[in-house]
């Protein structure tokens, strides 16, 4: 089995070649090490090779890495799991950025933080990925409330497309959530993992949140 920094230095050459071949600079995309179920150890080697953005999926998991990550200079944590409204709080004070934020109750919650946070809006394009986000219906609402809220600054869109090993069956999910941005001004686009990056480099990902390729497979069960 590869080390983290293999598999990062490794995973590095495909965002580039992507990122030539899509004819973007590789600047436009950053690389979210999704850290996840891992030790901590394992978020600080990925540190020390180079990565400085991480995604979390659970307030209660990462409130354990948290006294050894949060020193690591530069470093930024992104959460990506679906936040419940009564960990909103603790989530807006250990986190540097929420990409899964799809209600108002969630985002004033936030709101309420003691520093100003980064915020993407998840939206739900399809019936059979992720069940949380807002329905492309209620995006224009929500975006209107969001926008209000002074502590936090809306960054963009995040989706999770229905889970196929064909990466194209992602595509049409990547281009909706562009035209979904584009719509209302909106310049950054969570969207990519593992096994689907370079679609969504293709279609103008500019936050790729990648677990697997970095840090092998998962194997313990995730904690809530
Ligand atoms: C776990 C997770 C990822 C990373 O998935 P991999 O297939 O391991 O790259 C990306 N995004 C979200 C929202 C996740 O929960």
């Amino acid at each position: 089995m590869l080390s983290v920094t293999e598999n990062l230095i490794n995973f590095e050459k495909k965002i580039l070649a992507a990122c030539q071949s899509a004819g973007r600079p590789r600047s436009e995309v950053t690389l979210i090490a999704v850290s996840k179920v891992f030790p901590v150890s394992c978020l600080i080697e990925a540190y020390q090779a180079g990565a400085r953005d991480f995604g979390e999926n659970y307030v209660q998991e990462f409130e354990g890495k948290w006294p050894e990550a949060k020193d690591l200079s530069g470093a930024r944590f992104h959460f990506i799991g679906h936040l419940q409204s009564n960990k909103a709080r603790r989530a807006a004070e250990i986190f540097h950025c929420i990409q899964t934020v799809d209600s108002l109750k969630v985002a004033q919650r936030l709101n309420e933080g003691p520093h100003p946070l980064d915020i993407f809006l998840e939206v739900k394009l399809s019936e059979e990925g992720s069940k949380a986000g807002v329905d492309p219906q209620h995006l224009p609402t929500l975006i209107e409330g969001v926008r209000a809220l002074p502590n936090l600054n809306l960054r963009g869109l995040m989706t999770m497309p229905p889970w196929s090993e064909d990466p194209e069956v992602a595509r049409p999910y990547f281009i909706r959530l562009r035209q979904l941005a584009q719509q209302h001004s909106l310049r950054e686009l969570s969207m990519g993992m593992s096994h689907d990056f370079e679609v969504a480099i293709q279609e103008g990902s500019t936050m790729i949140r990648v677990g697997t390729a970095i840090f092998g497979k998962r194997v313990k069960p995730a904690q809530a």
